[in-house]
């Protein structure tokens, strides 16, 4: 690849762009044409399709440019199932922006612990609740850790548990089963499935990542396949998961250490060991892509910028020649047999939450007030 080819990336969406960000925005030849930008609510998925949206693409630390960590997985089953991988802060935001029911978002599997993974889960539990959410619990599949404490069934029922106030608030209001969250903790250090129903098969497998208990994920549903490293260095459990074959990999990559030292402020040496230490370089990256071949590759949990962005596609092409998006909040991309597309989707920042279709009827309760109030409220009437 050329320097001018690295010029000619479409920019970010927060400076304006509407693309998604690479040369090669289309794998095969769709059977049907798609809209050059996704719009929320206008384009039904076909039986069979997979689309899968980037909800958060960015950093621990949120901005309103990039949500943290989290991915959206939509499957043309007759159930219109919806699964979210990582619910970090910010994700819910822009799931609201898709158009999609609040009470179908019941699915969360967590690739691991850290806060910009899981910061949503308190919004998805006790907020959306008051908003649709309304059939039952929340489901959560997570890894264990080396002892109970570091496993995802202890941080669901702690969340639960902090949720106390906010649950015993909104009691007779809402349907108390949807105030729960239910979790699977499975053993992050095997290769397995661990979701299987509606034709829908999640598989996890152990990755390397600050300590033991962070795993990825591979999702397969009518013959496609999307794979998803979760925060991970080049891990072989990855590879293995795809060996034979996938449609989309969505890789985790940081920026090289030189630009993640000017954009985020840390030094040149913090940069480097935040990076080796837990995190997959472009570089790197390439080398993942170039093993695995999946019809098409991206990057996520990258800090993004007009500079930094070109750096990145000049390293990995060192490397990697194969399609690859490096991926920003909103990129879509839709996969079928015959082709895997991508692009952005267009934003819509202030929609009301669409409760969806919703199974459980539950009739509200009136709550005797506490006694104090009588005296203490102003009465206007
Ligand atoms: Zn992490
Ligand atoms: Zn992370």
């Amino acid at each position: 690849m050329t320097n001018n080819e690295s010029i000619s990336l479409p920019v970010p969406a927060f400076t304006g762009g509407k693309k998604a960000i690479t040369h090669t925005k289309i794998v095969g030849t769709p059977h049907q044409e798609y809209a050059e930008i996704f719009i929320p609510g206008k384009e039904e998925l076909e039986d069979g399709e997979m689309r899968v949206t980037v909800l958060g693409s960015g950093n621990p630390w949120p901005t309103r440019a990039q949500a943290s960590a989290s991915i959206l997985v939509e499957v043309g089953n007759p159930e219109h199932d919806i699964f979210i991988f990582d619910i970090g802060s910010g994700a819910i935001a822009n799931y609201a922006s898709l158009k999609l029911p609040v009470n179908a978002l019941n699915k969360v599997f967590i690739t691991h612990l850290h806060a910009d993974h899981m910061g949503d889960l308190i919004t998805l539990s006790g907020s959306l609740s008051k908003v649709g959410r309304a059939d039952g619990p929340i489901y959560v599949w997570g890894p264990s850790g080396t002892e109970p404490r570091l496993g995802t069934k202890h941080f669901c029922d702690s969340i639960e548990k902090a949720l106390a106030w906010n649950n015993a608030a909104d009691k007779g209001a809402i349907n108390p089963d949807s105030q729960r969250i239910v979790a699977s903790e499975f053993d992050f250090s095997k290769t397995q499935v661990v979701y299987d129903a509606n034709g829908v098969k999640v598989t996890s497998f152990p990755v390397v990542h600050c300590i033991s208990g962070a795993v990825g994920y591979r999702l397969d549903f009518a013959g496609l396949s999307f794979c998803f490293s979760g925060d991970a260095r080049p891990s072989w459990p990855l590879v293995r998961a795809c060996e034979d074959g996938v449609d989309l990999l969505i890789h985790e990559c940081f920026p090289p250490a030189k630009a993640l030292a000017v954009a985020s402020g840390l030094s040149i040496e913090r940069a480097t060991m935040a990076l080796n230490a837990a995190h997959t370089s472009p570089k790197a990256a390439g080398h993942i892509f170039r093993m695995v071949k999946p019809r098409m590759a991206g990057l996520w949990h990258t800090l993004l910028s007009s500079q930094i962005i070109p750096m990145i596609f000049e390293e990995l092409s060192s490397v990697y020649e194969g399609p690859v998006v490096q991926t920003q909040d909103m990129t879509v991309f839709n996969i079928t047999k015959e082709a895997v597309f991508a692009r952005q989707a267009k934003q819509f920042d202030q929609w009301p939450p669409i409760p969806g279709k919703q199974s459980v009827i539950y009739t509200p309760v009136e709550e005797e007030p506490p006694e104090w109030w009588a005296d203490e409220l102003i009465s206007l009437d």
